[in-house]
């Protein structure tokens, strides 16, 4: 590899871009099944084809190539599988859109075409996002990219389907789904957007049938439907309405009676009248009930969401409210009903009502209910055992708090709609026979479209296999009619664990590499996707997809504010990336990776994460200086005792980033890394060995700048998954073996270097600096000015540690000092400050201003006070208790503890400068 000079300053920008491109090229990231090691694998969740990074997806690959970075250089045989989702909707609009500004539309090209000019954009535009991972730093074995329709994927989705429906686990019915009447396509409930708005509701009285003068009053807030009510419900155990049971009201504006039924479920007897309309054709509560009580359906819309006229009819609807109302828009034929009611005297009240209206997530147009023949996939029977592998702990969620929310949607879990009626997906395989199904099929036109819509209704009996069918079973002839629907884009994404790896084949890849290790995902496709790979993973493969859920948290604003266009607050990853490199964005997002907490990020923090790298930059620079050859470790003996100290604490922090790790806390990892490098590697370490570095004669420069390098070269092995690009860069101008740190071994910790004695004489500079420090400031020296101090400790053993690190206080102390026992040490003109044992003295020269010193005390003590005072207002608050983490409690009630403690110090310091003055 390159070795070029070390630059002078850290630039992100040049130091990014060195390393990517070389990294993939001598496939430092391609897997093999043959490698030696464990297998640890994850299936990146594939991003749309339309997609561009957003900050979510910062996170969440950033995550995943920490945890496959660290695998790697654990040894482990590592595959980072990629690839990419075709997203039927979203990129079929994209395509719409563009030829809409050609003047043309996907109609008039006819599917065929349609198809291949989707191909020919995802060939142009699509995957910019591969691109934009590989900025990232995302250590995907690229060579294996997938895309949910390319050849393989397509094979296993026909497979699926197939054996699905051999095993009477794939239906067609006729059911109620979300329907965009302007994308004229199914959605899932994930693509339907609920709105608060403000609407109306209507009290309408229907007359019962043996005694008209008496009303049943029932509210809606969609009066039109009311056209297609099938019955009314009252609940069973009510006093008021127990007697009407199977009773019928006449139902207004058509020539239609309908019964009245008793239903527990559908109706709380508390809210309104406790009457409520059933309209099974328009309503998804309303459809079940239906069910229970054997109710017709009787559609009144058509599939743009108009009032339609032969619906209207067959539901007996009057014919001039029918000629009123036919073929418009639903919110132009509600006020003509509220008025053909009012006329009648049936219209009792319109009231204001807030409620939930439900658009779709691609173009806004209100969803509706809407009744059509779909495919469905039974799923109780590929529930169960997907339940049961969480529920006995052989897939873990992680955090563990989501896994009652998992169980609890899983037992609640209806049938899934897996047809969508739009071009771009997975065409599903069943054809029927023109002969057998001709009265089955509508070929309807529109106004907008040339080539006619294809309807195949309810009934129609489908032929399903792999390849058309020849000839028909039934009637032996040969026209077929292939069903227009394509599947829904989570079918295809719910095999992604074993699709991707080659099934149906046997491949070693998937012998190999299934079960996946971990999935990393956000919480809002747990059920969407999650799900759907544990179910058809076990169904398929008979394993689970994966061993580890971990669900990262969402990303918002400073202000924990959901990340908007409109709002105007996104932190865009690329701009960041830009502006304060990627190091830094991913140092930032795995600090903030605290389980189950969102992320309220701001860009101050990416740039104090930039400030972290430049400090280590400017650490290897100057520890670059010292570099004189490599030679054998030396044992821990033989070296100074800062040597013997860092290599403690180095110990300590490959110990928890790597347990940290392992428990999925990325926060505590990198805030360990952090503090180790920030405050003991660069602020105390390079500090008290810079005297020995500096004299070149000195006994201990060998073993000291051996030291030196070995621990920054551990380090950056330690931090490369985490900032992969700044540790590359600097690890090569270490003396190294090997081609480059992403094949190097994941530091492991010696207990050798644990030294329970260095520590403690560790704590003891540590604290006699401390006031020192503390002095220092009280009194106003300069940084740089040299003072004479006295240390001495109560107890014997502390007192010789004293002696041994006198050197240290020297150095780190800037003055002379003495360590003799407090009883010898001058009485006037010297501040005393006494921790726990430990006494510090320094003296106070003649042109000390003491008051000014005592003002200086006042203000920090009242300012310490007022600290407390919070800490302790909120320790005392049962609310805050009750809801922070254990930890966020043990930190606060440590720093209060932290600040008594200085309170007192100062105290102390204020009595005696009291005295000195005569005050
Ligand atoms: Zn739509
Ligand atoms: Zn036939």
């Amino acid at each position: 590899m390159t070795n070029p000079p070390l630059d002078k300053t850290y630039d992100p920008k040049v130091v990014e871009s060195r390393w990517y491109q070389l990294w993939d090229q001598r496939g430092f990231f391609h897997a093999s099944p043959t490698h030696p090691g464990q297998p640890y694998c994850i299936v990146i969740p594939p991003p749309n084809v339309t997609g561009s990074l957003h900050v979510g997806h910062a996170l969440n690959n950033s995550i995943q190539d920490i945890l496959i970075r660290w695998r790697r250089m654990q040894g482990r045989n590592v595959l980072w599988m990629p690839g990419m989702d075709h997203a039927g909707i979203a990129t079929q609009n994209v395509v719409e859109r563009q030829l809409v500004a050609e003047g043309t539309s996907r109609e008039q090209l006819g599917r065929e075409k349609f198809i291949g000019r989707v191909w020919a954009w995802k060939a142009q535009f699509g995957g910019i996002i591969i691109q934009q991972l590989k900025r990232l730093g995302a250590s995907c074995d690229w060579a294996r990219l997938r895309f949910t329709m390319d050849e393989g994927l397509s094979k296993a989705v026909l497979e699926v389907f197939v054996r699905l429906y051999e095993d009477n686990l794939i239906y067609r019915g006729e059911r109620l789904i979300n329907w965009c009447p302007r994308c004229l396509t199914a959605l899932s409930d994930i693509e339907v957007e609920h709105e608060e708005i403000k609407g109306k509701l209507h009290s309408i009285q229907y007359p019962l049938e043996h005694d008209p003068a008496t009303h049943l009053t029932v509210a809606t807030t969609r009066p039109e439907t009311m056209l297609g009510d099938t019955a009314v419900a009252v609940h069973p155990e009510d006093t008021r309405y127990r007697h009407l049971i199977g009773k019928r009201v006449g139902l207004p504006l058509t020539n239609r009676t309908i019964p009245i039924v008793g239903d527990s479920i559908l109706v709380d007897r508390h809210f309104g009248t406790g009457a409520v309309k059933i309209t099974p054709a328009h309503d998804f509560n309303d459809f079940e009930a239906g069910e229970r009580h054997h109710l017709p359906r009787l559609p009144i819309l058509d599939h743009q969401g108009l009032l339609d006229r032969a619906g209207l009819q067959a539901a007996g609807v009057e014919a001039a409210v029918i000629d009123a109302i036919a073929t418009l828009p639903v919110m132009k034929a509600r006020p003509k009903i509220e008025q053909a009611l009012k006329e009648r005297g049936l219209l009792v009240k319109v009231e204001d009502h807030k409620m939930a209206l439900g658009k779709c997530y691609r173009c806004k147009t209100v969803v509706e209910p809407y009744l059509s023949p779909q495919w469905f996939v039974k799923i109780k029977p590929l529930a169960e055992p997907a339940i049961k592998v969480v529920e006995d702990g052989r897939i873990r969620i992680i955090p563990e708090g989501w896994t009652n929310n998992y169980l609890g949607w899983m037992r609640e879990i209806k049938d899934w709609c897996i047809s969508r009626q739009i071009w771009w997906g997975h065409q599903i395989p069943a054809w029927y026979c023109r002969t057998c199904n001709e009265k089955l099929f509508i070929e309807k036109k529109t106004s907008t479209s040339s080539s006619p819509r294809l309807t195949i209704l309810q009934g129609a009996k489908p032929i399903v296999g792999k390849n058309a069918p020849t000839s028909c079973p039934a009637c032996g002839r040969q026209e077929f009619i292939r069903d227009p629907d394509v599947l829904d884009t989570w079918f295809s994404s719910g095999l992604w664990p074993f699709s991707t790896l080659g099934w149906p084949e046997q491949t070693s890849e998937l012998k190999t590499y299934y079960p996946t290790s971990t999935l990393v995902t956000g919480l809002d496709i747990l059920f969407f996707w999650v799900a759907r790979m544990i179910m058809l993973g076990l169904k398929f493969m008979g394993e689970v997809p994966f061993r580890d859920v971990y669900i990262h948290a969402l990303v918002r604003d400073a202000e924990g504010q959901k990340m908007s266009k409109s709002k105007g607050n996104v932190i865009d990853p690329l701009h960041v990336m830009e502006e304060f490199g990627t190091d830094a964005l991913r140092f930032t997002l795995a600090s903030m990776a605290s389980p189950g907490r969102d992320l309220k990020l701001a860009e101050e923090r990416i740039e104090g994460y930039r400030n972290f790298a430049n400090k280590i930059w400017n650490a290897a620079r100057f520890s670059l200086m010292y570099v004189d050859g490599s030679r054998a470790p030396l044992p821990p003996a033989e070296r100074t005792f800062p040597d013997r100290w860092i290599l403690g604490r180095l110990y300590r922090t490959i110990t928890s980033v790597t347990a940290e790790l392992e428990a999925y806390r990325f926060d505590r990892a990198a805030n360990a890394l952090y503090h180790f490098i920030w405050h003991e590697y660069c602020d105390w370490y390079l500090e008290l060995i810079k005297p020995v570095l500096q004299d070149a004669a000195h006994p201990d420069g060998p073993s000291t700048r051996h030291t030196l390098i070995e621990t920054l070269e551990i380090t950056l092995r330690l931090l490369h998954p985490f900032m992969p690009f700044i540790t590359e860069d600097m690890w090569q101008h270490l003396p190294h073996q090997g081609e480059s740190i992403v094949l190097q071994p994941y530091p492991t910790a010696d207990a050798a270097w644990i030294n329970v004695e260095t520590a403690q004489s560790f704590e003891l500079l540590e604290e006699a600096i401390a006031l020192v420090r503390t002095a220092r400031v009280l009194l106003n020296y300069t940084p740089g000015q040299q003072i004479q101090f006295y240390v001495s400790h109560e107890e014997p053993k502390r007192k010789q540690q004293l002696t041994h690190l006198s050197n240290y206080l020297v150095h780190l102390g800037r003055g002379t000092a003495e360590l003799a026992p407090t009883a010898q040490w001058p009485t006037a003109q010297l501040l005393r400050l006494v921790s726990e044992g430990l006494s510090v003295g320094v003296a106070v020269a003649d042109d000390v201003d003491v008051k000014k010193a005592l003002d200086r005390i006042v203000k920090q003590r009242s300012e310490q006070a007022k600290e407390i005072e919070r800490l302790d207002s909120k320790l005392r608050n049962s609310d805050f208790v009750a809801k922070a983490p254990p930890e966020v409690i043990a930190d606060h009630q440590e720093r209060v503890r932290k600040l008594q403690h200085d309170q007192a110090v100062l105290a102390s310091s204020e009595k005696q400068l009291r005295t000195m003055s005569g005050a």
